[in-house]
Formats: structure tokens, sequence, C-alpha cells
């Protein structure tokens, strides 16, 4: 069987495969039309983001068994056409929740102590310690949107900081729950209208597109912060900038936007903001979370082998 490894991915994902008996190529870079002109001789092609693996690729592909994504979401494959074909389709969900948890934390705690503006006063010459009073994590209330694997790793992770937790998920996980005393709310009003920090955590769908836009945001407590590290498309850009503006909310941390690298003016404006902390979509950017993927997508593919 040869396997296709398109963008890069750890190298334990291609010596796994070779130990059971694949045949792997690694070729990190290679262009959109190098992949159309190979892709005929592949049974398996291994994926991030960087390589869109379209109905053409797939119509290609006509050895294709296996598509596997080092990744939690398949927005960059059509699934449908993948399907259409009888191509399996695998993913690693697993693999960034501590990662993207322990990003979350990190802005959470850099919101509440203004950790990245006091860290530019100071490189810019400045000592303006009085200006950088904050405030404490502790005793203070979490809104966790979206109650999965990352939103429970955060719940779990802010209970140790003192918090109380409220939760709104469609589905919600019981023994969680009981173990945070986390207290889950109905509608999703009622946990905005009484959380100091809001934590976005639920995947992007129909129902979950702009969910946050100008009626979520004046549902907010004032003075409150906003997280998110779910996908850009949650959030109705030009709402947030409103609600910043009004000051209903006091800071945003962002690491998805609805274009990516920001494009609109209103993103641009979004990411100029003091009060917006922002990252460029590295939730999953970490030497562990990175090594967890590649061996868990050799691993699924290995196992999907044995039931083809
Ligand atoms: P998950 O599937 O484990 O959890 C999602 C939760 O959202 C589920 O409990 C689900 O019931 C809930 N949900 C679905 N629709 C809802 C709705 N309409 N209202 C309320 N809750 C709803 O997913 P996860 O692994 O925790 O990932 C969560 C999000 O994080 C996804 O959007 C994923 O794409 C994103 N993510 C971002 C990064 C990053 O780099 N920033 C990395 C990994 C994942």
């Amino acid at each position: 069987m040869r396997v296709l490894i398109a963008d890069e991915v750890d190298a334990e994902c291609g010596s796994r495969l070779r130990a059971a008996g694949f045949e792997v190529d690694e070729k990190f870079d290679i262009s959109y039309d190098s992949l159309k002109s190979i892709i005929g001789q592949y049974d398996v092609l291994i994926v991030r983001s960087r390589t869109k693996v379209t109905r053409e690729v797939i119509g290609l592909g006509k050895n294709l068994k296996i598509i596997g994504r080092v990744g939690v979401g398949l927005d960059t494959i059509d699934v449908k056409a993948a399907e259409e074909v009888g191509i399996k389709v695998l993913n690693t969900p697993q693999m960034s929740t501590v990662a993207v948890a322990e990003l979350v934390m990190g802005m959470m705690l850099s919101l509440a102590r203004r950790i990245h503006l006091a860290n530019d006063s100071m490189k810019s010459g400045l000592w303006e310690k009085k200006k950088f009073h904050g405030t404490e994590l502790n005793g203070k209330t979490l809104g966790v949107v979206g109650f999965g694997r990352i939103g429970r790793a955060v719940a779990e992770r802010s209970k140790a900081f003192g918090m109380n937790i409220l939760v709104y998920d469609v589905i919600v996980d019981e023994g969680a729950l009981a173990r945070l005393s986390a207290e889950r709310v109905s509608r999703v009003e009622d946990l905005l209208s009484r959380s100091d920090v809001v934590t976005v955590h639920v995947p992007l769908l129909p129902e979950t597109h702009h969910m946050f836009g100008d009626s979520a945001f004046s549902s907010m407590k004032q003075g409150s912060f906003f997280i998110n590290a779910s996908r850009g498309e949650v959030v109705d850009t030009g709402a947030l900038l409103r609600a910043l503006k009004s000051g209903r909310i006091a800071g945003a941390a962002l690491d998805v936007f609805e274009h990516e690298p920001p494009e609109t003016p209103e993103e641009k404006e979004l990411v100029s903001m003091p009060n917006v902390l922002v990252t460029p979509h590295i939730g999953a950017q970490t030497r562990e979370a990175q090594s967890l993927g590649a061996v868990l997508i050799a691993e699924n593919i290995i196992n999907a082998f044995k039931t083809l």
C-alpha cells in the first residue's frame, strides 16, 4: 500500500506506517498541480490544513482508499465526494484537546492580568505599574459554551483556579458536570448574563454559525471577557467589534477568525484593538499535540486496513 503524506506531519507517522509494511512518501511542500499529477499512484493520502482535498483531487485518486487528516475539523476535505466513491475519511479529534485548553487558560489569565499589555508597555521603555491593575479569576464565573472535549478540559483547569463553572451544551456529560460541581443552564442567555468570562468550544455547524451576534453579546455581563478558540465563523466579527466598542465586553481573546489571516476592515480593526488579544490559530500548535496526531492517524489507518 502506498501512502502520500502531503503536509508537514511529525516523522512518527511515517515511521509507524513503514513499520506496518506501508510504502510512505513524504512530500510536505507538494503543489496542488503536482498532487493532482501523482495522486493516482497512492492508496492513502495524509494531510493537515495546507493541502485542500477537493473533488478534483479525489476524482484523480483512482486507487485512493483512505484520506487521513491530522487535525480535528474536516472542512479542508470534500468528504461528500470521498464518500460517494467509497473512500474512508479519518481524523484525529482528540489530538489538540490539552493544547487548546492550555492556550485558553493562558488567554484567560492574560485578559484578567493584562499580561500582554504590560509586556508591550515595558518593551516600549515604560514602567506603568499603576496602569496595570487587573482582576482575579478566583471566585469568578466561567461560562463554557460547548462542553465537549476542549470545553471540559478548560472547565477542569479553571476549577483549579477557584472559578465557578456554568455550562451550556445541547448534550451534556452529567458525570463531568458533577465532578466539576458545574451548573448547566438550558438557555445560553442565562450563561451569558451570569459569566465573568465566556469561552466558546462548539463545532462550526449551520446552527452555530454566527451564534455570537449582537443579541448574544448584548446578553453578556457588563465588563466581562470573551474567548473564542473554536472556529471564527461562530462569531459575527462586526457584532463583537460593537460589543467591545460599547464597553459591554472589557476584552476578548481570539485564536480563530472568519478569514484566516484576517482580511476585512472589521477584522483588522478588531486585531488592532488593545483590549483584544490575538493569536494566529495556534491552538493545536504544540509538539505534544502534533506528535499525538501523527501517531493517532497512523494507528487509525493501520486499523482501518484490517477491516477494509
Ligand atoms: P467536541 O465535539 O468534543 O465538543 C463540541 C461540543 O459542542 C459538544 O459537546 C456538542 O454537543 C456541543 N455543541 C454542538 N452544537 C452545539 C450548539 N448548537 N450549542 C451548544 N453546544 C453545542 O469538540 P472539541 O474537540 O471540544 O472542539 C471544540 C471546537 O474547537 C471545535 O470548533 C473545533 O473545531 C475547535 N478546535 C480549535 C482548535 C484551534 O486550533 N483553535 C483546535 C482544535 C479544535
